[in-house]
């Protein structure tokens, strides 16, 4: 899945990235699904593993346009895993208590601890993308920011906490479909925001923002991902996959306190 992350300090331009793309999968939904539930599982014991060693914390980025795809990922992928675990932060359009901080207060207030998976639905890269579409803040306000969120990443990094960051990428014409399934199905009709369709109008420069967010801040210590995002189930592959695979290279161990088994099994066997 590596020919997916955006290696840093190389230009990246979003058009050479196909929403369509199914990688090796091609033809081969059935497999991809199969596979899908071994990531699952993988990842369920892996968030054990970190829990019960409380030593590393993982931190999964969210972001897309409306309709990409971001619920339907994290249910999928996370499925099954210990809620206690794994806690999800969504953020929507700030509070004024939160305007009234810097942009990034509200943000690390929800990073993990230490045992723990969070994974953020839309995030401070909100700062840098309707923030700079919608002119909330002049140019010279946003353009800073890609430093500010390096340099905060980086410190996330250096005091133990690792960080995925997805890009879910689908196509406009996929958007169109998603929406008008979103008007046809009573169940899905909730979704449905009008101001979805004003969004969809800034398509452009939502691209353009996200191309150059991509490329400024796709980092070692903190990789971007553009995932192909047309077909739920590809898309649900490439996530668990980085995710299961990043787990295992932590090396985890199930903590080994020196405890004296033999004398604790004979009292409780003598109680
Ligand atoms: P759904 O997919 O269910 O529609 P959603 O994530 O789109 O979920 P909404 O409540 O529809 O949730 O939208 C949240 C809105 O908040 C988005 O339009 C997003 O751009 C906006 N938002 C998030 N962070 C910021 C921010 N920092 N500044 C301004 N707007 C923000
Ligand atoms: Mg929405």
């Amino acid at each position: 899945m590596d020919r997916y992350r955006i290696e840093p300090g190389k230009k990246f331009k979003l058009e050479d990235y196909s929403p369509n793309d199914t990688g090796d999968f091609e033809g081969k939904k059935q497999k991809g699904i199969e596979l899908l539930a071994e990531r699952r599982a993988e990842i369920d014991s892996l968030q054990e593993l970190l829990y019960a060693e409380h030593k590393h914390r993982l931190l999964v980025v969210f972001q897309a346009m409306d309709g990409g795809g971001k619920d339907g990922t994290i249910r999928a992928v996370f499925d099954g895993v210990n809620p206690q675990g794994v806690k999800v932060a969504s953020f929507k359009a700030p509070s004024q208590t939160e305007l009234d901080h810097d942009y990034l207060w509200r943000i690390h207030a929800q990073t993990p601890g230490k045992g723990e998976i969070v994974v953020f639905n839309r995030s401070h890269y909100e700062d840098v993308l309707v923030v700079r579409v919608h002119n909330l803040v002049p140019k010279d306000v946003w353009k800073k920011r890609y430093d500010h969120i390096n340099a905060f990443e980086h410190e996330l990094y250096d005091e133990g906490t690792t960080i995925l960051k997805f890009f879910l990428n689908i196509s406009k014409d996929e958007q169109k479909e998603r929406f008008m399934e979103r008007l046809d199905m009573p169940e899905k009709r909730w979704k449905f925001n009008e101001g979805d369709l004003e969004e969809r109008k800034l398509w452009p420069l939502y691209m353009e923002a996200f191309e150059e967010a991509i490329s400024k801040t796709s980092t070692k210590w903190a990789p971007w991902y553009v995932v192909p995002a047309n077909r739920n189930w590809y898309r649900n592959l490439v996530v668990s996959t980085v995710i299961a695979d990043t787990l295992k290279s932590l090396n985890m161990k199930y903590p080994n306190p020196e405890i004296d088994v033999t004398g604790l099994k004979k009292r409780l066997t003598n109680e």
